[in-house]
This record gives C-alpha cells, structure tokens and sequence, in this order.
C-alpha cells in the first residue's frame, strides 16, 4: 500500500531523496562511513555545504549582500535570537499576529524587549476566518523590525502581500519556504525551521541582510549570534550535519523539479483540489476566508465531531498518515509541503468521499 504522510512537521521528505540518503547511509562518497561521521570542517563535507547553500541561493535568488546561515534551534530557537540580534535595549519591536506561532514568537521577543503586538485576526459575518491585509496594518513609527509569519501551521492562513516599510521585515518562513517565489529583497531576515519544506529537524536556515550583522546589543549566547553565525560560516560549533547534508538533496531534488515556480504551480493545484473538494461538502468544512487559505497546511473539520478519531483511524489504515489537527484546534489538518504529490491529495479526496458514504 503506499502510503502518504500529511504530517505538520517533521513532515514528509521527497521519495527520491530519502532512497539517495539511504543508499549513501552506510559507505558516502566511498569514504568507508556515513556522512554523520566526517568531520564538518573536512573537505568532503565543506563541499556538500557550499553546495547546499549555492543551490539554496539558486532556488530562492538570494542577492549578494545577504547572508545564509545554518543555525540550530528550530523555529523557537529563532523566537529569541531575532530579537537578541535585532531589538536595541531602548527598542520597539512589532509582532504582527496572524496566528499561533507569531503569537509565541511575540510572547518570547517580549523577555528581551518591548513589544508591540498587533493582532490581524478577523472573523467575517459568515463566520469564516480572515486577517487584515498588510496595508492595513498600524505599524508603529519606531519599531526597530517589524515580524510576522506568512503561514501559520496551526491555522492554516496564509498571506501573501506585505506592508510598504522602510522598517526590516523579519519573516518566519518555517512551513512556506521554497513552496512559491519570494522576494528575498522585500526581507531583512527570514527563517525556517528545516523540518518541514527543507529537511530534517535539527536544522534552522536564516537568510540575513548583511547590515543587520552588526546590531547585537547585548550579551548574546554564540551560537543565537547572526554575525558570528556568519564570520564562521556557520561552523562556529559543530553544524547539524546531516541536517545540512539532507537539505542539500532536498535543494538538488527541487532544481531537478524546475525550481520554487514549478512547485509553486504544483503546489496551487494540490491547495485547489483539497479546499475545491472541502467547499463543496456538507460533510467537512474549512474557516478560512479564500484569500487567506494556507496552500500548505489545510485545517479541516467534520461536520460530526464525534467521527474524529474514527476518521484518523480509518484514514491511517488507508496509509493516510497523521491527519490529526493540532490540539488547540481540533478538527483534521492535512498538511501538503513539496514533498506530497498530487496524487496524495487526490488518495486522501477519495478516502474521503468514501467516509462520507459510509457515515454521512
Ligand atoms: N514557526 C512556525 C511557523 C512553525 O510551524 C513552527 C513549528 N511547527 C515553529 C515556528 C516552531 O518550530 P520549532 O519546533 O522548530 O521550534
């Protein structure tokens, strides 16, 4: 039976890939052991780092002047460098609130500094979800940065557009990147937590403009330092290795894919199809407004809550894998990163239907 993991994260990884790592697991490139096993500064594994990075530059257009950083601590980890780095003793910062991971990315930035939290979430009179649109947004005229998160996991909104700011624009790109084109100009820092569109968990990427290198007001632990993170290479202390090492097969698989457009094209479809087919049942249900409509991370919800754990249940013996939504939402989440291919969405569509036929 094949199987399909819908798994937030750490979320499923590209077929091709994970064969690639395991056929190289136990003897890579020859060397007579894994790649978990040379050291990081050997040029063997030097090689595998500028390349992921070279590819990663490709992938997204970085320009010159920023940096790329392969950092620890997921996604929370950077809740607290971001404004370690970034938020000057006597400074502002703004957190704009679509979700619940910005939500904690504010609730930590507030230990280091003052922070003025924005709360963007709406609800529309047909009940359904929605945010304000950047332009909209009151940012304040003497924030240092101004962060969000394009796509939150939990809730499944996601936006697109971002505010007219002469401010940096710190993005927590986690459950997004490399699933359509950016602007990395548009950004004065961007993160991501590796564990779902990138790789393995215990890796962290930071796209850094260069200018904000330098703004460390305090004592900062070295491994949350940017410019250190940076003077080194990312090599100040042991990298996650083969974190790294599997990012840059994942790097590799999307070239060979055609790049951020063509998954941004794959990835459309697979968002049409699922909320297509949720939007015309009375049987399930999403709550987000259309234009908000996470293409990654979709929330659904039974019509029947009492059918929940019969539905996971089925589903898993489907080869439907880790549908349960988040515990402080409830419902299903089916989460489609890069990796899910559209015939995944279109198992889980037909798993579906066939519920409903059977409980509806
Ligand atoms: N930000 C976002 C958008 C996330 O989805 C997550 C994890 N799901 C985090 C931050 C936290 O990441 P981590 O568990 O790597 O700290």
């Amino acid at each position: 039976m094949t199987t399909y993991n819908f798994c937030a994260g750490p979320a499923m990884l590209p077929v091709d890939v994970m064969k690639q790592a395991q056929e190289e697991l136990i003897n890579w490139q020859q060397h007579g052991c894994s790649v978990m096993e040379v050291s990081h500064r050997s040029p063997s594994f030097m090689a595998v780092a500028e390349k992921a990075e070279q590819d990663l530059r490709d992938l997204l257009q970085i320009p010159a002047n920023y940096k790329v950083l392969f950092m620890h601590g997921g996604g929370r980890g950077q809740f607290s460098a971001v404004p370690l780095n970034l938020l000057s003793p006597t400074g502002q910062a703004d957190y704009v609130i679509s979700g619940s991971w910005s939500q904690a990315a504010a609730e930590e930035a507030a230990k280091f500094g003052r922070v003025q939290s924005l709360d963007i979430r709406q609800k529309q009179s047909d009940g359904l979800r929605t945010i304000q649109s950047p332009a909209e947004w009151s940012l304040s005229a003497q924030a240092d940065y101004v962060h969000c998160c394009p796509n939150e996991t939990v809730d499944g909104i996601e936006f697109v557009g971002l505010p007219h700011t002469e401010k940096p624009i710190i993005a927590d790109l986690s459950s997004t990147i490399l699933s359509r084109p950016i602007q990395i100009s548009d950004y004065g820092l961007i993160y991501a937590g590796a564990q779902k569109n990138i790789g393995p968990s215990g890796l962290t990427l930071v796209i850094v403009r260069d200018d904000l290198l330098n703004t460390a007001h305090r004592t900062i632990p070295c491994i949350q330092d940017y410019r250190l993170t940076a003077q080194h290479d990312s090599m100040f202390n042991t990298p996650p290795t083969f974190a790294w090492y599997l990012a840059g097969l994942v790097f590799d698989w999307l070239k060979r894919q055609g790049g951020v457009a063509t998954m941004a094209e794959k990835n459309q479809a697979k968002a049409d199809l699922l909320y297509g087919y949720l939007d015309q049942s009375d049987f399930y249900r999403n709550d987000v407004a259309p234009e908000f409509r996470s293409w990654m991370n979709v929330p659904f919800f039974l019509a029947d809550d009492g059918l929940n754990s019969r539905f996971v249940e089925q589903a898993e013996a489907n080869g439907l894998l880790a549908l349960k939504g988040h515990r402080s939402v409830g419902g299903m989440r089916a989460s489609i990163y890069n990796a899910m291919p559209i015939e995944g969405v279109q198992a889980l569509i037909s798993f579906m239907q066939q519920f409903e036929r059977s409980h509806g």
